[in-house]
């Protein structure tokens, strides 16, 4: 298909539609079509923007689509945590020069740093390494060899991902033993030196950042040196059917709470890099039941689309069977869910709990699938092919309610459908 064309398409503002039923009303697709909620980006942006006690940079790798950047950015999100040089490259383009970029990646190519540097104008970096700081240093010179002096580098720590859904633990990050020599060697070159880590994605407590910052006290005490940035990373938790975290007003207390005791609170900045809890509620998805074997659904769409993480990672998004939001009367039951492919890894357990009654040609929707759902589906399968639209409707389950329940479900608050 034509892309460019597509693109236009998605864009048009007759392809906004109040909710899931109207979709279908109007499109009877036969293949998934995406729904993008920019309202519910917004809000969780401005809470972000508006609460966490420092700065907020989205991690673009959650969802890197350029209409969620722009919906970030106009509603406060002003940094931004790339993971490569298209991550650069593509917010560059699509904010043009007053976004602030961070290449947050501990392990670049010499070339994507100088890239980053001398044409996207890239100042902050992580490291974990020795090696990675000379890289940062050679790729940042001048023409005439001279030294950059205006870096900002975060020393990525290693911390335990032991309270996340998704560990990162053993991947990136010097541990604290290791951690003075490398501070030291930094604070030389850096105009601002950072600390930075990973609890891992979906950390369903607070005291997973509260052990990392103990961690990073430790560090500064042993290198002995000023630190300008606290960069407690990304992990904020979004709703899915059994992950029902703490509110997020509560991690930020407790983050606030030990970052201010640091030995170094009176100097330093604090910052985190949200990207599921800024992107999970944008997007969900509706998909086609095309046949059922027993509580095995065959749907279209699967383990190489958007539903990645349900077949690898046993993820259990929210479903609901289109036109019945308002579930509770029916009998319900427990359903897994196969791909499109012919592959056995197109498998998604679940359970999925949906009307007993569900058949062949019924329209499921899947939601939460803003962060790392619809943008793998869109990276395998090329930018803007497949149907988008947008929605009005609230996403199936929100941090930034204040109620902290399904809407949908809610007799105390007035839905949008
Ligand atoms: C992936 C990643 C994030 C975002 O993580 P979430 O769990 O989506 O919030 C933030 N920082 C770094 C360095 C990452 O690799």
């Amino acid at each position: 298909m034509c892309s460019g064309r597509k693109a236009y398409w998605g864009s048009l503002e007759l392809h906004i539609h109040p909710n899931a039923p109207a979709v279908v009303r109007a499109l009877a697709p036969n293949e998934p079509v995406i729904l993008n909620r920019p309202r519910a980006a917004a809000r969780a942006a401005r809470f972000f923007a508006e609460k966490f006690p420092g700065k907020s940079l989205y991690a673009v790798k959650a969802n890197p689509s350029p209409d969620l950047l722009i919906e970030l950015w106009h509603a406060g999100i002003t940094h931004f945590d790339t993971a490569s040089i298209a991550e650069v490259r593509l917010v560059r383009e699509t904010l043009g020069q007053d976004a602030v970029l961070c290449f947050m990646h501990p392990v670049k190519p010499m070339a994507a740093i100088a890239e980053a540097y001398h044409i996207h104008g890239v100042r902050t970096f992580s490291l974990d390494t020795h090696e990675e700081l000379e890289k940062i240093v050679e790729a940042t010179r001048d023409a005439d060899g001279r030294a950059a002096e205006d870096l900002s580098l975060c020393v990525r720590l290693r911390v335990s991902s032991e309270y996340s859904e998704i560990t990162l633990a053993s991947k990136f990050g010097i541990d604290l033993a290791d951690a003075a020599p490398l501070l030291q060697a930094t604070r030389q070159v850096a105009d601002c030196l950072g600390i930075c880590f990973h609890v891992g994605s979906q950390a369903m407590t607070p005291f997973a950042y509260v052990q990392a910052l103990e961690r990073v006290r430790a560090a500064i005490v042993d290198a002995a040196v000023t630190v300008d940035i606290i960069d407690v990373g990304g992990g904020f938790p979004s709703i899915y059917p059994g992950m029902e975290p703490p509110p997020l007003e509560d991690y930020f207390a407790s983050i606030h709470r030990a970052a201010e005791s640091l030995p170094v609170s009176y100097s330093s900045e604090l910052w985190c890099e949200p990207g599921r809890a800024l992107s999970a509620e944008y997007s969900s998805l509706i998909v086609q039941v095309e046949k059922r074997r027993g509580n095995e659904l065959y749907i279209n769409e699967g383990a190489y689309g958007a539903l990645y993480d349900a077949a690898h990672v046993g993820w259990r998004f929210p479903v609901s069977r289109v036109g019945e939001e308002d579930q509770g009367s029916g009998q319900m039951a427990e359903f897994a869910f196969y791909g499109p492919t012919c592959d056995d890894a197109d498998f998604m357990e679940g359970p999925f709990l949906l009307p007993a009654d569900i058949k062949a040609g019924d329209y499921i929707e899947v939601g939460m699938l803003g962060a790392y759902g619809v943008a793998m589906r869109t990276r395998f399968n090329g930018f803007g092919e497949g149907l988008v639209v947008d929605v009005i409707d609230e996403p199936m389950a929100s941090q930034y309610l204040g109620n902290r329940r399904d809407p949908r479900h809610s007799d105390n608050v007035v839905s949008l459908r």
